[in-house]
């Protein structure tokens, strides 16, 4: 970083040239964001040598983001990012969020780092600043183009990270910086990464200890394992529920399923198979594939499988707690946010837990074909109702208004079902038995995910959508097969077959790129 010591003027801890900032900011920064910038200039004081801290720009389970300004020996005024990590992070955590951005970022569309601070506990990662827009306000008024190129710089960021043999674990628009008038895009946040079996990354490796700690994964709630929500939703027109295995020890164990009374062979993301095991029977209990939870399964241990991430982006083979989780995992995530833009509803799945994060997955994808996929890497999934797959371009476009839904009604979402007197259960092997409700109709999905003003964004998405003229001109009206079919390859529920990012940038829909 070339800074001059020149551009503490300003900003030094000396009084008086603070004050006048402070005065200066006050009109546009609210107390509390001002009480937060003076507790990071007190518990990093180097910080103040350097920057001026103008506001802060987001705030997260894990860190604080703020933005700074620093005067460059040129005399430039710079912007930086000032990532404040929380001060109970795992010090090897923070170090290897801080590796994958030295060693992946700068380039590929992934961010870089400039810097970084500490005193004592408290970290903080110096960024270059990259204005850009939330998708939530933009997803109303983007055009197909935009879409098609924001994915694949996306894709190009993911591959390279891939390269890296860094699984992201958190791909979602958030964490994907997107500067539309610039046409900038940069991939942030590896405060949840992790490593492939031969990652390059060192710190990563050192992870994998970490996370043999039978506990949830760094710095999250296990959702599974909480008691059931206040029954202020309504009744579950489906659940779901992981099916706990045969009581084991060795968590490897766990791998095999029970469900078909012998042991399924555990597919890796290189697709090597391991020997074949077979559970004994008379460990399996009499709840088995029906839709009761026994005591015997209540009491079972739960399986710890990395499950980091934010549900509604959780791939199927991370909500059914599979231990083999490889970067085809970033792939779905990549698939979910496509989806989401091509349909023009963000968020697409809002799901409290992973179950119902996953009853959500088949009403989009077929029940059929998530049991088929689970089967593959070793959980036995069990629905009582079969959901069919559904076609994703008549799905999008449903949901952009270009094409009338059965009964005037928005397509159902997942966990719909009109009949809400019927309870139907599945059950997925591996996993706490959890009662939940589920949501209803997405129209009711989208009213409980989001504030007025996300309602009344929606509704303006909608009158948007209905202006023939202006879907012409944004080019909804002719999508190319070839989007529908990326996006296809991204939501393949087997993580084996699912298309990486390297051949994803391959694919039809890019060939002019
Ligand atoms: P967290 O782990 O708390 O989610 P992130 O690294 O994702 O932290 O940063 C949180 C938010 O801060 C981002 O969603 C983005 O809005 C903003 N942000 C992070 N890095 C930058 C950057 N380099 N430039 C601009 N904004 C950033
Ligand atoms: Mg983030
Ligand atoms: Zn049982």
């Amino acid at each position: 970083m070339d800074l001059s010591p020149a551009c503490t003027e300003g900003i030094s801890t000396d009084g008086c040239i603070i004050k006048s900032d402070r005065a200066q900011r006050k009109s546009k920064v609210s107390r509390d964001v001002e009480m937060d910038i003076e507790f990071l200039y007190k518990a990093v004081p180097q910080l103040a040598k350097v920057f001026r801290i103008i506001d802060k720009i987001g705030e997260g389970t894990f860190s604080s983001v703020y933005l700074g300004e620093a005067q460059m020996r040129d005399g430039r005024r710079e912007m930086f990012a000032l990532k404040h990590l929380i001060p109970t992070s795992h010090p090897t955590r923070i170090a290897a969020e801080l590796q994958c951005l030295t060693v992946a970022g700068g380039s590929e569309n992934v961010m870089g780092v400039t810097y970084c601070f500490r005193k004592e506990d408290h970290v903080v990662i110096v960024m270059p600043y990259m204005e850009h827009q939330a998708i939530v306000d933009i997803i109303g008024s983007l055009t197909f183009e935009e879409v098609r190129l924001y994915i694949y710089h996306l894709l190009k960021a993911l591959r390279h990270i891939h390269q890296f043999g860094i699984i992201h674990r958190d791909i979602k628009p958030n964490n994907f910086l997107y500067n539309r008038n610039g046409k900038m895009y940069a991939l942030v946040d590896f405060g949840l990464a992790q490593g492939t079996v031969d990652t390059q990354i060192e710190l990563l490796k050192d992870l994998t200890g970490l996370r043999k700690v039978p506990r949830p994964v760094f710095g999250e709630k296990n959702l599974n394992s909480c008691t059931p929500a206040p029954s202020t939703t309504k009744q579950a027109a489906i659940k779901t529920q992981l099916v706990k295995p045969v009581k084991t020890e060795d968590p490897a164990n766990r791998r095999y399923s029970s469900a078909t009374r012998v042991a399924l062979p555990v597919r890796t993301q290189s697709g090597s198979q391991k020997p074949q095991r077979t559970v004994q029977q008379g460990l399996t209990c009499n709840c088995y594939l029906t839709d009761r939870v026994c005591n015997i399964c209540m009491s079972r241990k739960q399986q710890v499988a990395p499950r980091a991430g934010t549900p509604g982006f959780r791939a199927p083979e991370v909500l059914t707690k599979c231990p083999n989780q490889g970067t085809a995992i970033d792939m779905w995530s990549a698939g979910v946010i496509l989806l989401s833009l091509l349909s023009g509803r963000y968020p697409f799945f809002k799901a409290s837990d992973d179950l119902i994060a996953l009853t959500q997955i088949m009403t989009i994808r077929g029940s059929r074909e998530t049991i088929q996929a689970a089967k593959s890497f070793g959980k036995a999934v069990v629905c009582s109702r079969e959901l069919p797959q559904q076609d994703l371009r008549t799905l999008c476009e449903t949901l952009r208004g270009q094409r009338p839904s059965p009964d005037d009604e928005v397509t159902p979402l997942p966990g719909a079902s009109r009949d809400s007197t019927t309870t139907r259960r599945q059950k997925i092997q591996d996993d706490t038995p959890t009662h939940r409700p589920t949501e209803g109709t997405l129209k009711q999905h989208q009213e409980h995910s989001g504030s007025k003003e996300t309602s009344t964004r929606l509704a303006k998405q909608i009158s948007e959508t209905d202006c023939k003229v202006e879907e012409d001109e944004r080019g909804w009206d002719r999508v190319p097969d070839e989007a529908y079919d990326l996006l296809d390859r991204l939501l393949d529920l087997n993580p084996v077959t699912r298309i990486t990012a390297a051949q994803a940038l391959q694919h039809p829909l890019f060939k002019d790129l």
